[in-house]
């Protein structure tokens, strides 16, 4: 058998140990040349685009010679208003990337010495930055589509007589969400969280282009989607994959985000659950890449990125509270 890509020399080309080693100012260095590729990480005034800047070095601050306005490398970036120092920032980065089921928040606060709030911020908009890489993005040739439950969890009674048939809608919580997964063969996975499975099938025609072929399982809401996609179907109780159709790629994905949820974060709320869906997504559409190659993504999206609408403010919001 094949060795496993990630127990390759070639999946590791990145490690804490590098990333301590360069220090702060070659970790600076880094941010600057990921948010202005064009000028080789010299600095380009985010108010009016003057490329002429004072360098304040005891600050890691520029200031603009034209319009006179102080700014850093992650100024209008979702990583503005940062604390953490760029060292961690790259480390923390670097550990997320390496954590190809994900990491609970608790863990990687207690990899960087800082409070849980801060790294599940930080985690958080990291996400969001992952998210633009597919935003509007629509799929097509083959595409095969699936959903799964995530959530709502109903603990057990101690007795059995005072246990409840957690099956029948009454007993539900309805915290229950479903993430239905439309994956290209060889190309994209995009994710969207609704109430119900039958949801999905509404929103396919608008993600997925005309002429493409479908593939799913034998459930039956996705019956519809006969009459506007060649869709071939998959019986799972009579096998996997018959004559080409199957859902494996969906099925490996949610075997990603399960492991992610069940393993990593044990609780996942319905409000941020999109975000570890995408999170699954990404790392499932690059996980042939190597960690130096997911983490200059990963950066290159963050720089790019502008500051975000959900997380700005996000302490002083919860302080208030
Ligand atoms: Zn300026």
């Amino acid at each position: 058998m094949a060795q496993h890509f990630l127990l390759s020399a070639t999946a590791r080309t990145l490690s804490l140990k590098a990333i301590y080693r360069m220090g702060e100012e070659k970790s600076h260095e880094a941010f600057c040349k990921m948010r202005w590729p064009e000028t080789n990480g010299a600095p380009i005034c985010p108010c009016c685009g003057c490329a002429a800047a004072y360098n304040i070095t005891t600050r890691r601050r520029f200031k603009c010679k034209a319009c006179h306005n102080q700014y850093s490398v992650t100024s209008g970036t979702i990583l503005a208003s940062r604390k953490m120092s760029f060292t961690d920032l790259l480390a923390a980065i670097c550990i997320c990337v390496n954590a190809a089921k994900g990491l609970s928040m608790l863990q990687l606060s207690r990899d960087l010495n800082c409070q849980y709030k801060t790294v599940f911020v930080l985690v958080q908009k990291l996400r969001e930055a992952l998210a633009s890489e597919v935003a509007g993005k629509r799929l097509s040739g083959d595409v095969e589509i699936d959903g799964a439950h995530f959530g709502g969890h109903i603990r057990p009674e101690n007795l059995v007589e005072n246990r409840k048939d957690r099956r029948l809608s009454k007993h539900k919580t309805g915290k229950s969400r479903v993430v239905v997964i439309m994956r290209e063969r060889k190309g994209r996975t995009l994710p969207f969280v609704v109430r119900h499975e039958y949801d999905g099938a509404a929103i396919i025609p608008e993600i997925v282009s005309t002429g493409t072929r479908i593939y799913a399982d034998e459930a039956t809401h996705w019956d519809p989607l006969h009459g506007k996609f060649k869709t071939y179907r998959i019986n799972h109780s009579e096998g996997y994959s018959i004559d080409g159709a199957n859902t494996n790629q969906a099925e490996s994905y949610f075997s990603r985000l399960r492991r992610m949820v069940s393993g990593q974060r044990h609780h996942v709320s319905s409000q941020y659950l999109h975000c570890y869906a995408l999170e699954a997504a990404w790392k499932e559409d690059h996980r042939r890449e190597d960690n130096a190659t997911l983490a200059g993504r990963m950066l290159d999206l963050a720089m790019a990125h502008p500051v975000s609408g959900n997380w700005k403010g996000y302490w002083q919001r919860a302080i208030c509270a």
